[in-house]
């Protein structure tokens, strides 16, 4: 049996209409911040101080932060809304002060954080975390680890030095490892990827994807939202140099292009 032109056509409509109505049409800063501290010893480093007065902003102008995972179900349509000024916040690399300086401030708020995280540096470098304190920060509820790759390569010079199937073996180990790695060691599903140093290709976006990545950001200094490509969502990268009243313009959505 085939149905009439005329039924299909109503059907595509009614189903368009649908889509349409219920579209994520709010778009979403995500923020990345990196390490804190007391002095701003290189260009990754904001004040502590810095940090604490923009989550007070937020705060105070009535924003809500929301969870990535929130952020990204929204976009793909799987919650219907969130609140009207809502905002993410990221923080890549695992830095220790994460864990010494922007904790207490996050705990003051009670506000949720996502750590983008690559595992090779965890309990092994100096400058990062361990895993205990991964697993303490996410007992308060508020942190929650993502992927940021194994090792956190730089693609675009290793796809250059590298031969053709070095390579391959390479994206492969870190987008898999990764989360295998981090899933053993949190207990949870890894579903998002933040790009080491936002680097990223038409393949590499194909190629999280294949891995099992449901969503990844890069940090293209607009706002996240449904339409764009899901393996590269934009974030803006925070960094000390900005002051409150820049800050307020991209939590604002007035940079948003
Ligand atoms: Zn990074």
């Amino acid at each position: 049996m085939t149905f009439p032109t005329s039924i299909i056509r109503v059907a595509f409509l009614w189903a368009l209409f649908f889509t349409t109505a219920f579209a994520a049409d709010k778009s979403i800063p995500v923020l990345c911040y990196h390490r804190c501290g007391e002095e701003v010893k290189d260009s990754m480093t904001i004040k502590t101080k810095a940090f604490g007065e923009q989550l007070a902003w937020l705060m105070s102008n009535g924003y809500t932060v929301i969870s990535l995972d929130t952020a990204a179900k929204y976009i793909k349509g799987e919650i219907k809304s969130i609140p009207a000024k809502s905002i993410v916040i990221t923080a890549d690399d695992g830095h220790k002060s994460v864990y010494s300086d922007m904790a207490p401030i996050i705990k003051k708020y009670k506000v949720p954080v996502t750590l983008f995280i690559y595992p090779s540096a965890i309990s092994n470098a100096k400058y990062a975390m361990t895993w205990d304190q991964l697993r303490e920060l996410e007992a308060t509820k508020l942190f929650h680890v993502e992927s940021h790759t194994y090792w956190h390569p730089n693609f675009k010079r290793e796809k250059k030095s590298l031969s053709k199937e070095e390579y391959e073996k390479s994206v492969h180990a870190q987008l898999y490892k990764s989360k295998a790695t981090l899933e053993k060691k949190m207990g949870h599903p890894i579903k998002y990827l933040a790009w080491p140093f936002g680097i990223y290709d038409e393949d590499l976006l194909v190629r999280a994807k294949e891995a099992g990545y449901e969503m990844a950001f890069s940090i293209d200094n607009h706002n996240a939202k449904a339409g764009l490509n899901n393996m590269t969502q934009p974030r803006y990268m925070i960094i000390d140099a900005y002051n409150l009243k820049r800050f307020e313009s991209i939590s604002s959505g007035k940079e948003d292009k």
